[in-house]
């Protein structure tokens, strides 16, 4: 379902490495942006088909997220035997997670391990943006511009595939508070957390979110604070991670390493499991509740959803989980009062990013923490000493707390966000940020008609964040590499979806979603977070394993 149109075939990577006067590259067969686990696969890859590429990357280093998600209790959410790379097999023999759910050093440490052992930062320039891409009918190529850290004069090259690796979750939204700039005292954002990290060891601390940086960061920033408060606009739902060293049981099934990752792939969600037979409603509610228990005492995001096969479709069994969740809040905190303020009731559960926590709900039970409603008593601005919140209306008092430190885990501006930030020009002079102004418009989620040979890494319209990114990642870095070595064989120099199949997949995209409860959230997942942002589905619902036999079946149909 792909148009391609013959040119001269693609030279080696020798012969295609130009260079100018300064020894600089200035035309490659492939620019990749990001040196996350992303960037980072693809690299290795493409030097592995003798495809000559250069990623580019803003930090200083490779990680991408976690490079950037410093803050204290960072941690993946996956089970870190599912979140790893598995194109290297000797990894699992050369590395052992020490925790069930590994912490940012210790994830950060692994990404550095493949980047040594593979010698990939040697293609990577970084501390570099792309600040735009433009492509040439003429001479079916991107012309790419790229911006030094330091501030130094723009640099160019060319390159005839361009593929952005730049992350679903990697560009911080604006907090859209007023007067945020106004704050004298010391500002932290989660997802940009200083390298040196910080000691709040006797401050007053003001934390601006409640999502699953905030949920993480806490408990342990409460540890240090003298004083905090949070400030939540939006309850969310959150499960007891019941972190500790990994599952026996896991290890063990993933001593068969092969066969558990290829039971991965094939999975909804990028993890093995047993897929519930049962909806909620045809059981008996002590049935249902002891079934709930046992998804709490597991500690996943899968397992409490996917107790029942049916509780991203009916509301009514939908229900029966989030009340579950709602009770054991309330029996977690002391406060009947801050209890209810912490129970979401607005969306169905799941619908939101589920958060795991480690004593998040006990850490209201202490003294020194307190909570704002934001629904009752809205931010009305920051200002240099602190928040000030309050109805705004006159009819009530405002209130002001001063802190020595806002943290602001207010989160990203999601899957889209990355990509649109660079000024990306396709055919006929077709902006991206333009195409996309409704809503994100892919082929798979791979490409966008109308800006040939642009391939992006989970973007929009793949199951990507609703999946183990791990494997989500690699099944793209691999149908973007293969089909690039495909095209270099066949001699193509151009590939572009065209607009009925592209049409017919956002079609797929919104119809899945609709026979779900997804759209009913006022989520990142639907756009919703970011002031302006076109309101519209943006992973794919339909499931990994689905997904991943539509892309096979594609290229089978060549
Ligand atoms: P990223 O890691 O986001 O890397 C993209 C890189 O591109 C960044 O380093 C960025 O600096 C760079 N970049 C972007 N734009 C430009 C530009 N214009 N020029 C140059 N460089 C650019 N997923 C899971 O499956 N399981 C988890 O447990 C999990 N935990 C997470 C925890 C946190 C705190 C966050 C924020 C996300 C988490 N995710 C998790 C999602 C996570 O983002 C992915 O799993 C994965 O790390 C993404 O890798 P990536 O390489 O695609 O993108
Ligand atoms: P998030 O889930 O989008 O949470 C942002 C929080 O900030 C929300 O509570 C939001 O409230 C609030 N907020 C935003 N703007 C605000 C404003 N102007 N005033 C008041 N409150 C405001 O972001 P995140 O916590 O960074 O997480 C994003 C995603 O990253 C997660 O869903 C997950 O996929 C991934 N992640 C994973 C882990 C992990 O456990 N491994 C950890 C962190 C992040 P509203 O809900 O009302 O908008």
């Amino acid at each position: 379902m792909t148009d391609t149109q013959t040119h001269q075939p693609t030279q080696t990577q020798t012969q295609t490495m130009r260079h100018d006067g300064g020894g600089r590259e200035v035309d490659v067969d492939v620019v990749v942006v990001g040196a996350g686990i992303a960037g980072l696969y693809l690299m290795k890859r493409l030097r592995d088909l003798g495809v000559g590429a250069r990623a580019f990357e803003t930090g200083d280093d490779v990680g991408g997220t976690w490079y950037w998600n410093r803050y204290p209790g960072a941690r993946c959410d996956v089970e870190s035997i599912d979140y790893q790379y598995s194109w290297d097999p000797e990894l699992a023999e050369e590395w052992t997670w020490s925790e069930r759910y590994a912490t940012q050093p210790e994830i950060l440490r692994y990404v550095n391990h493949v980047a040594d052992k593979h010698d990939l930062r040697r293609d990577v320039t970084f501390e570099t943006r792309i600040v735009d891409a433009r492509w040439d009918d003429a001479t079916s190529k991107w012309t790419i511009r790229t911006e030094p850290a330091d501030g130094g004069p723009l640099e160019t090259l060319t390159c005839r595939w361009y593929v952005m690796a730049t992350g679903c979750l990697s560009a911080p939204k604006d907090p859209e508070i007023e007067g945020s700039d106004a704050f004298e005292g010391e500002v932290y954002v989660t997802g940009r957390w200083p390298h040196e990290g910080v000691d709040f060891t006797g401050k007053r601390v003001g934390v601006i979110g409640t999502g699953s940086s905030a949920i993480q960061s806490i408990p342990l920033i409460a540890d240090e604070a003298d004083e905090m408060v949070v400030f939540q606009r939006t309850p969310n739902f959150s499960l007891p991670a019941r972190n500790g060293p990994p599952r026996p049981e896991k290890v063990e099934r993933f001593e068969q390493a092969d066969d558990y990752r290829e039971e991965a792939r094939w999975s909804s969600a990028g993890v093995p499991r047993d897929m519930p037979e049962l909806g909620a409603m045809m059981v008996d509610e002590d049935t249902r509740r002891a079934r709930y228990e046992q998804a709490w005492q597991e500690g996943t995001i899968f397992s409490l959803t996917g107790a029942y096969n049916d509780l991203f479709l009916n509301p009514e069994s939908n229900a029966t989980a989030a009340e579950f969740v709602r009770s054991k809040i309330r029996s977690k905190v002391d406060d009947p009062e801050t209890a209810e303020i912490l129970c979401p009731t607005t969306f169905p559960i799941g619908t939101k990013r589920l958060c795991l926590d480690t004593n998040y709900y006990e850490t209201f039970n202490r003294g020194h923490v307190s909570l704002v409603d934001l629904r009752a008593e809205p931010i009305q601005r920051i200002t240099a000493t602190g928040v000030e919140v309050g109805a705004g209306d006159g009819a009530s008092e405002s209130r002001s707390f001063e802190f020595d430190a806002i943290v602001f885990a207010t989160g990203f501006d999601a899957m889209t966000g990355a990509i649109v930030r660079v000024d990306i020009e396709g055919r006929d002079g077709l902006s991206l940020r333009e195409k996309w102004a409704a809503g994100p418009q892919t082929y798979l989620g791979l490409m966008t008609e109308g800006f040939p040979n642009l391939f992006m890494v989970t973007g929009p319209q793949s199951p990507s964040v609703l999946s183990n990114m791990a494997v989500s990642i690699e099944q793209h870095v691999e149908w973007i590499t293969d089909t690039i070595e495909r095209l270099r064989e066949d001699g193509h120099d151009v590939i572009e979806p065209t607009e009925l199949a592209e049409r017919a997949w956002v079609q797929h995209n919104d119809d899945f979603a609709g026979i779900t409860l997804f759209t009913q959230a006022n989520s990142w997942y639907m756009g919703a977070n970011v002031a302006g942002k076109a309101r519209a589905v943006l992973p794919y619902i339909g499931g990994v394993d689905r997904y991943r036999q539509t892309c096979v079946d594609v290229v089978e149909a060549d």
